[in-house]
């Protein structure tokens, strides 16, 4: 089977469109794709400086090889930040492929640790937890610092933009999060167009364009290393069982993830504008409560 842009041996069949594409230009229409989406929705502007977070998994390695090979055109320098959890047997090995990954782009590569923002691990506020009896999941705790991690980090090195590597897959799986949980106001905050903050800092998701296989792939055939084991408390989430009913349903139905992550573009864009914009009372972080959530999680899982 030959690729329908050059003719040389197609290696990957596109489910969603039927094309058949060689390595090279499975490659390139990846870094397309991305570039697209970041013009599509005023994402980076010339000169900025990008915050890149990166976990060590292939989303995260992926989106800063690729805003690498972006970046050099538009005069954007790269900050890759790491957040140390803390979740012992498991972040040690990322942090390391994280660091050489970054070295090796010569980018930027800084780490910032929950202990040091948060005065506790991941590992140690899972013990308060749990001494509590307190139903939270792993992941909305870890989710609720990772996401106050970053953008303190993002501002320790005076970023304009935030990128963050979430992918088709954990785009539509988040809608559906947050239609469980009933919470319609975050689905404003899910279109792709940036938010100016009030200190200015804007965060963007260049991959939610991208399938999650798609980006495996790709770093794949760019040899792009990345950390294959899972967090030990990954399967705790109820996303877990929300991509397993996706996976099973585009199993079935080919196409059917792309054509959910085209609605909710949609939806979202009906829906925002109505989020709210406030300072918590605590920290004075953007919020949409008086209290944001990280303050309130602190109070639940955390010693000072
Ligand atoms: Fe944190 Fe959950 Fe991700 Fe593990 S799987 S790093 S607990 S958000
Ligand atoms: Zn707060």
């Amino acid at each position: 089977m030959k690729c329908i842009r050059c003719s040389e041996t197609a290696v990957y069949r596109r489910v969603y469109s039927g094309e058949l594409l060689c390595a090279t230009c499975f490659s390139s229409s990846i870094v397309m794709k991305v570039a697209k989406t970041i013009s599509q929705y005023s994402m980076i502007e010339y000169g900025d400086a990008i915050a890149v977070g990166v976990s060590g998994g292939k989303d995260s390695l992926t989106l800063l090889y690729i805003l690498n090979i972006l970046s050099k055109k538009h005069n954007n320098r790269l900050i890759a930040i790491t957040i140390d959890e803390g979740i012992s047997n498991y972040r040690e090995e990322s942090l390391a492929i994280a660091s050489e990954f970054s070295k090796a782009l010569g980018v930027e590569h800084r780490i910032f640790s929950y202990k040091e923002l948060f005065n506790n691990t991941l590992d140690e506020m899972l013990i308060i937890r749990d001494t509590n009896s307190l139903k939270l999941s792993s992941c909305s705790i870890c989710g609720t610092f990772r996401r106050r991690a970053l953008d303190i980090a993002a501002s320790k090195v005076d970023a304009d933009v935030l990128a963050t590597a979430h992918n088709l897959d954990d785009y539509v799986q988040t809608f559906f999060m947050n239609v469980f949980a009933g919470d319609i106001d975050r689905i404003g905050f899910m279109h792709p167009k940036p938010i100016r903050y009030a200190r200015g800092l804007r965060k963007i998701k260049p991959l939610i364009s991208i399938y999650e296989n798609e980006i495996i792939f790709y770093a794949m055939i760019n040899n792009i290393p990345f950390q294959a084991d899972q967090c030990p408390y990954m399967n705790e989430s109820i996303r877990n069982d929300i991509r397993r009913f996706l996976n099973s349903l585009e199993k079935e139905h080919a196409g059917i993830k792309y054509n959910m992550f085209n609605s909710i573009l949609k939806i979202s864009e009906m829906i925002k504008g109505n989020e709210k914009h406030k300072k918590c009372n605590i920290c004075n972080m953007d919020s949409s409560m008086d209290i944001c959530s990280a303050c309130k999680m602190k109070m639940l899982v955390t010693k000072i």
